[in-house]
């Protein structure tokens, strides 16, 4: 048993924050833990899951009401990205990409953009990824090669994207194509409908961790996308795409939360329960050591989680503390996850334990939507400027 979210009452979260972490608390017990040592092992994307999130008001968790979602705030969503995270992370990045995506059609949108796509969003009966990266453009996204022509009322989209979360199985993703000259004024973002012909998914991708999600490779071979489906201004997509990923980061961070969260709750049990030398092994310093750093380093992760999250909320600038809560919250995740194997010896290597699956799943968090190092220059940018 981690220490709880009703463990934080410098956020004196609301009742509804509390109900929402509550509802996915139950939800991923109830619908995804029975099934995620499988899932697991047979690379199993759960579509019909997302359907049931959708019920459960999960899918539209931070799309407004009027929408069909729920109108809640980014404190509720790393709250339930936590406790889904918690029982698996793969299911935890799905939603935060599928959010990300949909806060950018409701902040970047016009109106019709927003009725297509938002209740189709909010229902899970339409997941949404995001296209950016490619195979030489991914810390440097001012590189990306990928274009889009103007051909009359539409644009000709033609390039290759690389691993795209819920790419195999989103219904619209936002994807960015160089529309002008090269670097990062020259990029404009576009609401890409699936459905469309010329979009071929060309890799599912192979991966250490987080099986339950689907990462793709998608070739776009002459899309011809409708005039209307430019999302925020021509020339203005690379801005935009960092900015939406800005909030992504506190669902990353969140994420990371929820596998330090399971392997303090693993590692504390399996230390009460196996015993050497005549005794539970929590009795030994080495052990008991490793249990109270984890459970700090937990803690002060989610403070820095809830910090972005609650200035995100309250419409302050959140981008440095959004950096700064996923750079610590996924070191402390790759490093405790590391610790937790250890604590369970020679069975923390085997599947019989669900620590190996956290080991494997914790460091995507340092990696994508910013790696560590890009989590760096941000943070030391907003501290000294560019120097350089
Ligand atoms: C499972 C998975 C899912 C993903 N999902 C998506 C998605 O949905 N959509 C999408 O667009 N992309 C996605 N990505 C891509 C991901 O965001 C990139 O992998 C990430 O941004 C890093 O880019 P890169 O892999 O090209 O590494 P590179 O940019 O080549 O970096 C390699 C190394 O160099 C370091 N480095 C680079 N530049 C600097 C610098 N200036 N200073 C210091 N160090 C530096 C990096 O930190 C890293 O350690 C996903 C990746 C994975 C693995």
């Amino acid at each position: 048993m981690s220490l709880d979210l009703a463990a934080a009452p410098q956020f004196s979260l609301t009742a509804e924050q509390r109900e929402i972490a509550t509802l996915a608390r139950d939800f991923a017990a109830r619908e995804i833990a029975p099934h995620i040592a499988r899932w697991d092992r047979e690379h199993v994307f759960p579509r019909d899951l997302y359907a049931k999130l959708g019920d459960a008001g999960l899918m539209g968790l931070t799309i407004p009401e009027r929408f069909g979602g729920a109108g809640a705030d980014y404190l509720s969503y790393a709250l339930a990205l936590e406790e889904l995270a918690r029982v698996d992370a793969g299911t935890a990045v799905t939603l935060s990409v599928h959010l990300m995506i949909a806060a950018a059609i409701g902040k970047l949108g016009d109106a019709a953009q927003q009725e297509r796509w938002l209740p189709q969003l909010a229902s899970g009966a339409a997941i949404a990824g995001f296209a950016l990266t490619e195979p030489d453009a991914g810390s440097d996204a001012s590189a990306i090669r990928s274009t889009a022509r103007r051909d009359g009322d539409h644009w000709l989209l033609r390039g290759r994207k690389q691993w795209c979360t819920n790419g195999g199985y989103a219904a619209v993703s936002m994807g960015m194509f160089r529309t002008g000259g090269p670097g990062s004024k020259g990029v404009s973002a576009f609401l890409i409908d699936h459905a469309l012909p010329g979009i071929v998914v060309e890799k599912v991708t192979e991966k250490l961790g987080i099986h339950t999600s689907n990462t793709v490779d998608l070739a776009f071979d002459d899309v011809r996308l409708p005039a209307s489906d430019l999302l925020g201004g021509e020339g203005q997509g690379l801005s935009n795409a960092l900015g939406t990923l800005t909030t992504g980061r506190i669902g990353i961070a969140a994420q990371a939360v929820g596998i330090l969260a399971a392997c303090l709750d693993a590692s504390v049990k399996f230390a009460k329960e196996r015993e050497a030398f005549g005794k539970p092994i929590g009795a030994f310093e080495g052990v008991s050591f490793k249990i109270a750093r984890m459970a700090t380093d937990l803690e002060a992760a989610r403070a820095l989680v809830y910090r972005a999250a609650a200035l995100c909320d309250r419409g302050e600038s959140f981008a440095l503390e959004a950096s700064q809560a996923k750079l610590f919250a996924s070191t402390a995740a790759r490093t405790h996850a590391s610790e937790a194997v250890q604590i369970h010896g020679g069975y923390g290597y085997t599947t019989e334990f669900p620590v190996e699956r956290y080991y494997r799943d914790a460091k995507i968090t340092e990696i994508y939507e910013g790696t560590s190092e890009i989590q760096q220059i941000v943070i030391a940018r907003a501290l000294l400027g560019r120097l350089g």
